[in-house]
Formats: C-alpha cells, sequence, structure tokens
C-alpha cells in the first residue's frame, strides 16, 4: 500500500481536467497559511489568512495555472523597529508539466511538475511573495529613525535632536575647574 499523501493547503487536484487541453478549473481557497514565507525583515508568518484565487487550464503538456494570492506581511520599520504590516497582493502564472520537457535547458532551474495528478502551489507562491516584499522595509516615507547618539526615536523629539558634538580632547579639558 502506498504511503498516504502528505496534506497541504497548496496541493491542488487537477484530476477533473482528465489530461483534455483546453478543460479549466477554478480555484478558491482561504485557510491559515501553514509556514512563513518571505525574508528576515518582514514576511507573512505562520497562521496568517491566505486567500488564494485562480484557475488552472489544461494544456497538452501540463497545466497553466494563473493565481491571485492576499494577504498581509508582518515586519519591523528597519530605521525606528516599529512594527509594520503591509497588504499582499501578488499575481503569478506557471507551468506545470507532466514530465520534464525534452528541450528543457539543464542549466535552468528544473521545471515545476505534475505529481499524482497534484500540483503544489507553494513554490511559485514563495517566489512571487518574495518578490513583492520590501528589502528594507519602513514604516512611513519620512520615518528618521533612531537616533545614533542616544538610541530615541527622533520623531518623538525632533527637537532634542541636536546633541553637542564635543572632541574628546576638549571634554578632557571640560572637566579641568576654572577652565569652562
Ligand atoms: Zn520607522
Ligand atoms: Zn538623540
Amino acid at each position: 500500500m502506498a504511503a498516504p499523501l502528505p496534506v497541504s493547503d497548496f496541493l491542488v487536484s487537477i484530476h477533473d481536467l482528465k489530461r483534455q487541453p483546453g478543460e479549466m478549473m477554478e480555484i478558491r481557497r482561504n485557510f491559515a497559511n501553514p509556514e512563513r514565507i518571505g525574508i528576515d525583515v518582514i514576511a507573512i508568518e505562520a497562521q496568517t489568512d491566505f486567500r488564494i484565487t485562480g484557475r488552472i487550464e489544461s494544456v497538452s503538456t501540463g497545466v497553466l495555472t494563473t493565481c491571485g494570492i492576499s494577504s498581509s506581511a508582518a515586519g519591523e520599520c528597519v530605521r525606528c523597529l516599529d512594527p509594520i504590516t503591509l497588504p499582499i497582493d501578488v499575481r503569478f502564472q506557471e507551468l506545470y508539466f507532466y514530465e520534464i520537457p525534452s528541450d528543457w535547458d539543464e542549466d535552468d532551474d528544473p521545471p515545476l511538475l505534475i505529481t499524482e495528478e497534484r500540483i503544489d502551489l507553494l513554490p511559485p507562491v514563495r517566489d512571487a511573495v518574495i518578490l513583492e516584499l520590501p528589502l528594507a522595509p519602513h514604516c512611513s516615507d519620512d520615518c528618521r529613525g533612531l537616533c545614533p547618539d542616544c538610541g530615541e526615536k527622533i520623531a518623538e523629539n525632533p527637537q532634542g535632536h541636536s546633541h553637542q558634538k564635543i572632541d574628546p580632547r576638549w571634554a578632557k579639558l571640560r572637566e579641568v575647574p576654572g577652565l569652562e
């Protein structure tokens, strides 16, 4: 007896397309994202609401998927470290093959394949989300970040942020009584 197939909300059975070019099916799924998708500074965290909608069309060599993803990413501002959330709305289109095409360039990444009449949407979802995420997310375009001298958020106290820079050599002199 074959081992039971793994279950994932990203796996879609294409059995109903019956390998008939021209057949089409719609997908519409809402689920809790099973694993973190993103980069160090920002990601769609596990358990975040995730929606995939789209269609899967049967073509002679496999199936063409056209999907939209909606979710939200969480991270922190790289300047002031405030938490931020970012709505995610991306689309992708990918062809999944029944078998590796004979003319596939070996230098290219391996193609997406149909396994046991199912396709796994996670790899293209992951690629599309990561492309969409900012490498240096920030809370607002004019975020001034943290003061390098005192660590305080500059926006909270813009006036008090002209720390007097004292040359360390003169600072020594200031400690000598009578030289103030
Ligand atoms: Zn910020
Ligand atoms: Zn400061």
